[in-house]
């Protein structure tokens, strides 16, 4: 699961670019730079949890999707 954001840097200098971000590995620490400027993105140390939150919620929220497509007409009507 990729996502892709808008380069700040870029856009203060009025250039567009895109940045790939793989969400999971943000959590990890992990840094992803902009192939234009070379400014790297990372997750700052105080968002951590409300991010793991989202994230959990997000994928959860897929596998519900995930769930419904599945089951197809006969959805089940107890979901949690
Ligand atoms: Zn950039």
């Amino acid at each position: 699961m990729n996502i892709e954001i808008p380069c700040p840097t870029c856009r203060e200098h009025g250039r567009t670019s895109m940045i790939m971000i793989e969400p999971e590995l943000l959590l990890h620490g992990a840094h992803f730079s902009c192939p234009l400027c070379h400014s790297s993105v990372a997750l700052a140390v105080k968002s951590y949890p409300l991010y793991q939150q989202s994230l959990e919620k997000y994928t959860h929220y897929q596998m519900l999707t995930q769930g419904l497509k599945t089951e197809g007409e006969h959805p089940k009507l107890n979901r949690r």
